[in-house]
């Protein structure tokens, strides 16, 4: 599933906000029993709960809001950072007057480019494409191209290891290099070229390549 930063941002305050009537109703019940209620606890009829399973269900909520929030966006000065060190000094693709110059201008950060649309990752941690030009970028929303994208800018950009996709356990190997996640004709490996699964050498169940 691949949910919007604006969307992640939304649950995690959701998150947040039940953690905290959890919370409050776990530590209320501990410390005075049923004697002391808040005027919100009665209606939600948490004045009954049980008081540490209440507190773990707090601290469960706690860190899925955090997880969520902290996925949703990456480190300001992070980026800036990023930004200032693109090009690097071992990237062989060039840098002034192309299209990595225009996303970095257009304050992304780029990632990789194929024959007709160049990808890059914005403070959001989301995924965008050009189209002709950054000022018309669009979000990028397959999945399956997602996956590239994220695996492609974890590997360029080591500071955000975070947006290495996670693999699942119904995750299938990657059907072009069974796993390694390099491009292999014949015997010879191509390490300039980027494997449909992203080098990752897996592909996210249930999901299709789809034309931009
Ligand atoms: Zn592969």
């Amino acid at each position: 599933m691949s949910l919007s930063p604006s969307a992640r941002r939304t649950l995690s305050s959701v998150c947040f906000g039940l953690g905290s009537v959890w919370a409050v109703a776990g530590v209320f019940k501990l410390l005075f029993g049923v004697r002391l209620a808040l005027p919100i606890l009665p209606p939600l009829g948490l004045e009954r709960v049980a008081a540490w399973p209440s507190i773990a269900v707090a601290a469960l909520l706690f860190g899925l809001g955090a997880w969520l929030g902290r996925a949703s966006s990456l480190a300001s000065d992070d980026v800036d950072n990023a930004l200032r060190s693109v090009p690097r000094k071992n990237d062989p693709t060039g840098f002034t007057d192309t299209w990595r110059e225009a996303a970095v201008n257009a304050d992304l950060l780029p990632v990789y480019s194929d024959w007709e649309t160049c990808f890059a990752i914005t403070r959001e941690a989301d995924v965008v494409y050009s189209d002709g030009s950054w000022s018309n970028a669009k979000r990028l929303a397959n999945p399956r191209y997602r996956h590239i994208v994220f695996a492609q800018a974890a590997a360029r950009y080591p500071e955000f290891t975070k947006l290495r996709p996670l693999r699942q356990p119904s995750d299938p190997d990657c059907p072009s290099c069974h796993g390694t996640g390099r491009v292999r004709v014949g015997d010879t490996t191509y390490d300039d070229m980027i494997c449909e699964c992203g080098g990752l050498g897996w592909i996210p169940k249930g999901t299709a390549l789809e034309q931009l």
